[in-house]
């Protein structure tokens, strides 16, 4: 799949519409997700124009994918979820139900999330 560039994480990246930051580095940007699922839900994502981590795992430098994977342990501990435990989601492609192409770990914390899936209907 070609990267879009007007998806909505890639206009955030440009300044185009705000975003509630939570974190920022050479590679990577963290912000509040606009529809969170948990008391603490956060969105990670690299700079580069990655659709996903299938994408991301293949064409990202060393140096993007240790700066991306540091920024979601920085982040987690910064919205302090760390000593509680918390949760790691990346979707990609359409069985996970990605909506937004371009790659975000999602962080979720702050009360017991439960089991991992939902049964298959
Ligand atoms: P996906 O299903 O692609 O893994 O998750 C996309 C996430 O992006 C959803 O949790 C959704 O609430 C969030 N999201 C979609 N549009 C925006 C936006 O404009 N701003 C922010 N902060 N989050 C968004």
């Amino acid at each position: 799949m070609a990267y879009d560039p007007s998806n909505i994480f890639a206009r955030i990246l440009r300044g185009e519409i705000p975003c509630d930051k939570v974190h920022e580095t050479e590679h990577t940007l963290a912000f509040h997700d606009i529809h969170p699922q948990a008391p603490v839900h956060v969105l990670v994502i690299p700079k580069g124009s990655y659709v996903s981590w299938d994408d991301f795992s293949a064409k990202a430098s060393d140096a993007e994918i240790a700066g991306f994977v540091r920024a979601v342990g920085e982040v987690a501990r910064l919205v302090g979820v760390d000593a509680g435990g918390y949760r790691l989601l990346a979707n990609h492609g359409a069985n996970s139900h990605q909506e937004v192409p371009h790659l975000h770990v999602h962080i979720a914390g702050g009360r017991p999330l439960g089991p991992l899936l939902m049964k298959a209907g």
